[in-house]
């Protein structure tokens, strides 16, 4: 299905809303097999996020991805700064002349697999962002489908990022950055229905 810049945005509003709101739960997860950050991480990229949008309403679909991207490269840090960064301004340059959803998602998840040099079951954010891709290339996506690919990284042992360091015992926790992509993709649902 197509995406109009009215939709992405309140998708994007919604998503930095989320990160606001459960800055604690991030950090939490992250306490468990991280350094405790993602939150703290998170929370400085979504306000630097409506900061941008406030400064400046984007006006296309590529804009909008466009400044998300730039916020949270400059603020966000650690892995997941870099990592989100690219997801969006992939988006965002594809968002020139492609406004299909499933594409955009698929070349946001590609963007963070180059980038991290990563790939599915490795217990990182692509565990959620790749089936996502998938779901959404097959019809309106679901919240089933989200938490599915969340709850999938709870028994994965890490291979990349931090939580790699702790090897089998990274196994029997959520991976944080799977947590701040699934707010991602439910704010997605928020907006454009299931
Ligand atoms: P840091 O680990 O530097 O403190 P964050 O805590 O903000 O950064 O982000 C951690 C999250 O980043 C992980 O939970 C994981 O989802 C994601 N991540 C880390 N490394 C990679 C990678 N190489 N590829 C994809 N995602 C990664
Ligand atoms: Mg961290
Ligand atoms: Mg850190």
């Amino acid at each position: 299905m197509k995406i109009e810049l009215n939709d992405a945005e309140k998708w994007i509003n919604l998503f930095v809303d989320k990160l606001e709101k459960n800055k604690a739960e991030l950090n939490e997860l992250d306490t468990a097999i991280g350094d405790g950050d993602h939150g703290t991480n998170m929370d400085r990229g979504a306000k630097a996020v409506k900061d941008a949008f406030a400064k400046k309403t984007p006006v296309d679909l590529s804009e909008l991805f466009k400044t998300t991207a730039f916020a949270m490269i400059q603020k966000v840090g650690g892995a997941s700064g870099p990592l989100y960064g690219t997801a969006f301004l992939d988006m965002s340059k594809a968002a020139k002349d492609n406004d299909d959803l499933s594409a955009l998602v698929q070349i946001g998840a590609d963007g963070i697999k180059r980038r991290g040099q990563s790939d599915v079951k490795m217990k990182t954010m692509i565990d959620v962002w790749q089936p996502i891709a998938d779901d959404l290339k097959q019809g309106p996506l679901t919240d089933q489908q989200v938490t599915d690919a969340l709850e999938s990284t709870k028994d994965m042992v890490a291979t990349k990022g931090r939580a790699s360091y702790l090897e089998e015992k990274s196994a029997g926790h959520l991976d944080p950055g799977s947590q701040s992509s699934a707010y991602l993709f439910e704010s997605l649902i928020e907006v454009i229905g299931g």
